[in-house]
C-alpha cells in the first residue's frame, strides 16, 4: 500500500509542477513516505533525514516533507525533533500535497496535516488520473482497520475502515488497463472488509472481483491483504468461480496457539483458520498461502511456539513474513510483561528456517514444468526478463524479449533458489490463459 500510495503522492506533486527524479542528491523537494508497523521503520526516517542533510550541506535545502504512518504517529513531535522537516502529512491527507507545496514555496513554518479524512482524500484522488504505467499494478480499494489487534498501530495510524465505491474502482482499473496493466492487485489494510453499496444495495469484495473480471484485457487479480475473520463464504466461492483470480492468498495467522491468538484479541482461533485453508483448497485445489508470523509475543511459551510451528507445517505456506514481537507504544500489548529476547530470536530461527525450507522444497519441484508466466518488465542492467507464475513466485525468464512484456507465455523451469526460479521461454507464437 505504501509503494501505491507513493505513486498517487508522486502524481499529486506533478500537479503542484514537479516532476519523479532518481536524483536524490540534486533535487527541490523530497518526500519520504514512512511506515510504522515496527519501531526500526521510525529510526530510519530519521537517518535517511541526516543523510539528506550531509548531502545538501552546501546547497540549497530542499523542501522535505514526511508522509504516511509515522507522520501521523509522531506529528510535532517529529517537528520538533528534526527541524530539517518541513510538514508531516498523514496518510489520510496527502491529498493536500500540492497545496502544501505551493505554502511551502515561501517557507514561512512548518506544517502539520494530520486528520483522517479519508473521503476527501479518494475524492481528490478520483479526480487524478493514475498515471502508474505497469503491467502488474495496485489499487487501493480498503483502508484503515477496525479490528484492534492488540499489538497493531494500524487502526490508530490509518484510522477506521473505509471502503471505496465500486464506480471509482473500476474507474481507476480502466485507467490502469489503458496504460496498460494486465494484473491489478486490490489492496487495504483489510482488504476483504470492504463493503459499499451501489444502487441502494450492499456490494460486497466478492461483487467487486466479480465485476473486475469482466475487464476484457485484464488477465490477473489478486488482492492483499486479508484477515481470516473476513474470508467469508462468497468470497472463498470468488476462488472457484473466477479464472481470473489467481491461486494465491497471503493470509496472515500470526500465531497457532489459540492462547497466544486470543491475547492478541484476533478474533479467530486456530481451527477457524485451518477451516478456512481446507475450504480455499477445496474450492481451488491448486491455491497456496503465505503468512504473517510474530514470535515471541508477551506469555508466548515453549509449548505455544510449538503450536505455530505445527500450524506452518500442516498449511505448508510457501513464503511469509516473520517478525519478533516489537512492543508499539499506544497499543494494549504495549503494557504486558515482554519475554526474555534470546528466546525469542531462537524462535524466530527455528521458525525462518522451516518457512525457508518449505519455499525451497516448492521452488525444486517446479523444476521440469511448463508454467504460464506473466512477463513484466526487463531486469535493470541485464538481458533477462521478469515475470511471475501464478502463485505469485518470481521468475527471471532468459529468452523473452520486449514484445513479451504484458503477455502470458509459457515458460519451462530450469533452476531455482529460495525465493526464485529461473527459466527459458518455450511456444514462442502461443500467448496461454492466465
Ligand atoms: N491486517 C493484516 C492482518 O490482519 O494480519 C496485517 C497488516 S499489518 C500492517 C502487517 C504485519 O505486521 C502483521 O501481520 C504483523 O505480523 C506485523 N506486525 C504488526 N504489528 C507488529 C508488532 N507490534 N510487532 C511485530 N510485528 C507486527
Ligand atoms: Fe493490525 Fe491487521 Fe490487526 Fe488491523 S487486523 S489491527 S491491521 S494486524
Amino acid at each position: 500500500m505504501n509503494e501505491y500510495d507513493s505513486n498517487r503522492i508522486a502524481d499529486l506533486a506533478k500537479q503542484a509542477g514537479y516532476i519523479k527524479t532518481s536524483n536524490i542528491n540534486n533535487t527541490d523537494c523530497y518526500i519520504l513516505n514512512t511506515c510504522h508497523i515496527r519501531e526500526k521503520a521510525t529510526e530510519k526516517v530519521y537517518h535517511d533525514i541526516g543523510r539528506l542533510k550531509k548531502n545538501y550541506k552546501n546547497k540549497k535545502k530542499p523542501i522535505v516533507l514526511v508522509t504516511g504512518c509515522v507522520a501521523q504517529a509522531e506529528n510535532n513531535e517529529m517537528l520538533e525533533r528534526e527541524s530539517y522537516i518541513d510538514a508531516v502529512i498523514g496518510p489520510q491527507s496527502y491529498h493536500n500535497v500540492p497545496s502544501i507545496l505551493s505554502k511551502l514555496n515561501d517557507r514561512r513554518k512548518k506544517l502539520n496535516f494530520t486528520d483522517f479524512d479519508v473521503v476527501k482524500k479518494f475524492d481528490r484522488l478520483n479526480t487524478l488520473k493514475n498515471s502508474e504505467s505497469k503491467v502488474s499494478s495496485f489499487i487501493t480499494v480498503q483502508e484503515g482497520c477496525d479490528k484492534f489487534c492488540n499489538f497493531c498501530v494500524v487502526p490508530y495510524t490509518r484510522g477506521p475502515e473505509h471502503s471505496r465505491s465500486p464506480e471509482e474502482i473500476i474507474e481507476e482499473a480502466k485507467d490502469l488497463i489503458i496504460n496498460g496493466a494486465k494484473e491489478i492487485t486490490l489492496l487495504g489494510q483489510n482488504v476483504n472488509a470492504y463493503s459499499s453499496n451501489k444502487k441502494g444495495k450492499i456490494y460486497k469484495f466478492s461483487d467487486l472481483i466479480m465485476e473486475l473480471q469482466n475487464l476484457e484485457e485484464l488477465k490477473r487479480i489478486r488482492y492483499t491483504t486479508s484477515h481470516p475473520k473476513d474470508m467469508t463464504n462468497d468470497l472463498i466461492d470468488c476462488h472457484k468461480k473466477v479464472k481470473k483470480l489467481m491461486p494465491f492468498l497471503h493470509l496472515p495467522v500470526q500465531s497457532g496457539s489459540n492462547k497466544i491468538l486470543k491475547n492478541m484479541n484476533r478474533k479467530h482461533t486456530r481451527e477457524e483458520y485451518l477451516s478456512i485453508i481446507q475450504n480455499l483448497e477445496k474450492a481451488k485445489p491448486d491455491i497456496r498461502f503465505s503468512s504473517d508470523f510474530i514470535v515471541g509475543y508477551p506469555g508466548e511459551t515453549e509449548e505455544d511456539f510449538y503450536d505455530t510451528i505445527s500450524l506452518v507445517k500442516e498449511v505448508n505456506f510457501i513464503n511469509s513474513f516473520s517478525f519478533i514481537y516489537n512492543p508499539r507504544p499506544g497499543t494494549p500489548a504495549f503494557n504486558f510483561e515482554t519475554i526474555n529476547k534470546e528466546i525469542q530470536k531462537k524462535r524466530l530461527i527455528i521458525l525462518q528456517n522451516l518457512l525457508e525450507n518449505i519455499q525451497t522444497k516448492e521452488n525444486k519441484n517446479q523444476v521440469g514444468k511448463l508454467k504460464g508466466v506473466l512477463i513484466e518488465n526487463k531486469m535493470k542492467n541485464q538481458s533477462n526478463y521478469f515475470g511471475r507464475i501464478r502463485n505469485l513466485t518470481p521468475i527471471v525468464i532468459s529468452n523473452a524479449n520486449e514484445k513479451d512484456i504484458g503477455k502470458i507465455i509459457d515458460v519451462r523451469i530450469k533452476n531455482y533458489n529460495r525465493n526464485t526460479l529461473f527459466g527459458v521461454k518455450e511456444n514462442a507464437e502461443r500467448e496461454v490463459a492466465a
